[in-house]
């Protein structure tokens, strides 16, 4: 097994593969004035799910759920079954960066923690096009929460994701390509560390016994064991902030 073998293994069974709550996912929706009647939604870099099962409980309509991973998207399929979701979610295997989308497609254009796969602007950009002038993007990014940061933080994010900003510079990118904010909000330390650290500390054990104690698994968990640390050491400078932007035209 290589190491991303070993990374979807421990996330799959997960409820979310990243910060966030079905109260982050509500209270974003909470900001958009929908057409009556039935819409459609993109999901992009789903994951297993958790956020495309709040969406799907609280809008009449259609989502489309897109994950690079197959794995994750089967893990979705099941669940939308078991809760009779099924009509509504459909599940589309496809890198977020080459989307087989019509244009002027969505209503909604959601995605949670996922979007810096192929960085905020670009990630925008390309998705513009598939939503309908007025329709909603819903996006959650690293953003710093305080004026000035200790410099051990500040490097390692210029390595790790250097789009890493905060909210008005994100916010005026949104509004030179198009979109006018609609919303802003950031997810609090509950949404990090009981809905995705806690689940993740739980599930160290079990993955470690799976694997026999490889080398390789061992080095995954250290990993999460190190960012788990350093999110506690930082928090007060940066969280996800959710964005959610209206299209111009
Ligand atoms: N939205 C989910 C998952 C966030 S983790 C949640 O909040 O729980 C980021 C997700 O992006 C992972 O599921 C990962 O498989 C997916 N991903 C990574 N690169 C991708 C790409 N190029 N295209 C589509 N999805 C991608």
């Amino acid at each position: 097994m290589t190491e991303l073998d070993l990374i979807i293994d421990f996330h799959k069974k997960a409820e979310r593969q990243g910060p966030g709550s079905g109260r982050d996912t509500l209270k974003a929706l909470g900001f958009m004035d929908l057409p009556a009647g039935s819409i459609k939604v993109a999901d992009i870099g789903c994951g297993s799910g958790g956020q495309t099962i709040t969406l799907a409980q609280n809008i009449s309509g259609q989502i489309t759920a897109v994950d690079l991973f197959p794995e994750f998207l089967e893990e979705l399929d099941q669940k939308s079954k078991k809760l009779g979701l099924e009509d509504k979610i459909v599940t589309l295997a496809k890198s977020m960066d080459d989307l087989p989308f019509p244009t002027c497609e969505f209503d909604i254009i959601w995605s949670e923690g996922a979007i810096y796969n192929i960085g905020f602007e670009n990630g925008i950009k390309q998705w513009k096009d598939y939503l309908k002038v007025g329709g909603y993007l819903a996006v959650s990014e690293i953003t710093w929460i305080s004026r000035s940061r200790p410099k051990e933080i500040e490097e390692f994010w210029a390595i790790e994701y250097p789009e890493i900003d905060r909210a008005s510079n994100k916010i005026k990118i949104l509004e030179d390509n198009g979109y006018t904010l609609a919303g802003y909000f950031y997810l609090d330390e509950e949404s990090w560390v009981k809905n995705y650290y806690e689940p993740m500390k739980a599930r160290f054990g079990t993955f470690l016994e799976r694997h026999g104690h490889s080398e390789l698994s061992a080095k995954v968990v250290n990993d999460y064991k190190a960012e788990i640390d350093q999110y506690f050491k930082f928090k007060e400078y940066f969280t996800y902030g959710f964005y959610i932007a209206r299209k111009d035209s």
